[in-house]
């Protein structure tokens, strides 16, 4: 398709960032083009109808207190397919000396909400409980750098609370190395605590008697699985955006903006928005843009596999009480974490089935990913034995492979961020948006693609 005709902007990516670009710049009126590679739309997000249980290929659902997606979905007419997680199972065991304890109840993250319950409870040791009741003597802090999870971490709570606690409730997102994220990237509510309170502990007690209640679900997600989202999306932009299969291979700078080239050919556009994982970003702008190709590559990604077993849920001889459990590193072979799904969210799966999914991060994800279904299989079958007691068949299962798909916010990642965002404004015409840069859930990539129109407007054509 050599198209000479020039068109206003073409996004780049069909998951939920660039299928949220392409609705929210309709509705500002303007016209775009969404290239995506694969054959389907969503990206990230699929939920796969197996058997009459909803498995989820990639994320499960998504923060309730960040408003992005319940306001979209307002717009998409499906606010009534939101539902809650099953909170009144909500418990989270931890694996600790092998066997799977439950976390005290009141967590926020790894604050203890619940002060009283975090002193009575077995979880943790009396050297941990010591430094809570210290704790509560910190006086606010601003620090003047970057700061890693590990440091803030130890600095409030200590090393069970960063082994036990932090990084196996970061492992599911990030594969955990504490020691290489960015507190203030990663954990910014809490480095907003510290500032504003000194102790995080006194900070989420204040917060929490302000709230007056915290009754709702943590989480959310859709009737049918997320892919009601991306779905509902499609419905939208369909026939009224165009849609192209085709794999960007590079772009470059044209007198009225870019040129994008893909199977041989190429497309001309005024805007350009890049809705890709930022190593993406920065194969397709290595020689139009190598500056800024190089700040996208420096935003490092890990990989994710996700294996889901279903079973007859009469022979699997376990409660199956509360949401799953986590693997801190020092007790992990191969599984990080692992979500009963059925508890969870019920719907999910027919009465008489049962769903665990094992997330396996970080480097035993780079391990294990070129492995063998069956090996896989067995490997978690044998976690799930030892973790759980289970040993049934399980009647069948999913498996799927995320290579380099979580962006890691590393010591450093606010100054990156701010030196991409730099060098994006001198190029005209061109912009980003997805989940590597101020925020890695669903919620922070529809927020950032509902900001583009007004960028898109001001910056480009003056309109507003
Ligand atoms: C295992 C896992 C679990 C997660 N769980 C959760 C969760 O429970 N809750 C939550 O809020 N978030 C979760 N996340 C994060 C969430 O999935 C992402 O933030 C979100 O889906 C990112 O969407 P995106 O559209 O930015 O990127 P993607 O979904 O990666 O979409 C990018 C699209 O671009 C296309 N593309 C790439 N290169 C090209 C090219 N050269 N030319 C054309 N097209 C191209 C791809 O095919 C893809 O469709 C999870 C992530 C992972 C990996």
């Amino acid at each position: 398709m050599n198209s000479s005709a020039n068109r206003q902007i073409v996004i780049v990516g069909g998951g939920v960032s660039g299928l949220s670009a392409a609705h929210y710049l309709l509705q500002a009126g303007l016209q775009p083009l969404i290239i995506e590679k694969q054959g389907r739309f969503g990206g990230l997000i699929r939920t796969d109808l197996i058997d009459g249980c909803e498995l989820e290929a990639g994320p499960d659902s998504f923060i309730a207190a960040k408003p992005a997606v319940a306001s979209l979905a307002a717009e998409l007419g499906i606010t009534g397919e939101i539902i809650g997680s099953n909170d009144a199972a909500r418990r989270v065991f931890i694996v600790k000396r092998g066997k799977l304890v439950a976390l005290p109840a009141g967590m926020v993250f790894m604050v203890p909400g619940d002060l009283d319950g975090a002193l009575r409870s077995d979880f943790f040791s009396q050297s941990t409980k010591d430094q809570f009741l210290r704790e509560l003597a910190l006086l606010p802090r601003a620090r003047q750098t970057d700061v890693s999870i590990r440091e803030f971490v130890l600095d409030h709570f200590g090393e069970e609370s960063l082994e036990y606690l932090t990084e196996p409730l970061l492992s599911g997102v990030y594969g955990g190395d504490s020691a290489g994220l960015s507190a203030p990237s990663v954990l910014p509510r809490f480095v907003e605590y510290e500032r504003k309170f000194g102790s995080l502990i006194r900070a989420v007690r204040e917060e929490r008697a302000a709230q007056n209640s915290q009754d709702t679900s943590l989480f959310l997600s859709f009737r049918g699985g997320m892919q009601t989202l991306t779905d509902a999306l499609h419905r939208s932009v369909l026939g009224r955006a165009s849609t192209l299969e085709a794999e960007v291979d590079s772009v470059e700078k044209t007198a009225q903006g870019w040129r994008l080239h893909f199977d041989g050919e190429h497309i001309e556009a005024e805007n350009l928005v890049l809705a890709c994982p930022a190593h993406v970003n920065a194969h397709l702008l290595r020689t139009a843009c190598p500056e800024l190709a190089r700040q996208f590559a420096s935003i490092p990604y890990s990989s994710a596999l996700l294996v889901t077993l279903v079973y007859d849920r009469s022979e699997l001889h376990h409660p199956l009480d509360g949401f799953g459990f986590l693997v801190p590193r020092p007790e992990r072979y191969a599984v990080a974490a692992a979500t009963w799904v059925s508890t969870k969210f019920p719907s999910r799966t027919p009465a008489d089935r049962a769903a665990v999914r094992a997330f396996i991060v970080g480097a035993e994800a780079a391990q294990w990913m070129t492995s063998e279904d069956s090996e896989l299989i067995d490997l978690v079958r044998e976690e799930y034995r030892q973790r759980m007691g289970i040993s049934a068949v399980p009647l069948f299962s999913t498996i799927y492979r995320w290579p380099n798909s979580m962006p890691q916010y590393t010591v450093g990642h606010e100054a990156r961020k701010a030196a991409i965002e730099k060098l994006i404004s001198v190029q005209p015409g061109l912009h980003f948006c997805g989940n590597a840069y101020d925020g890695v859930g669903i919620p922070d990539c529809i927020r950032m693609a509902s900001e583009l129109p007004e960028k898109i407007l001001t910056r480009n054509f003056g309109l507003m």
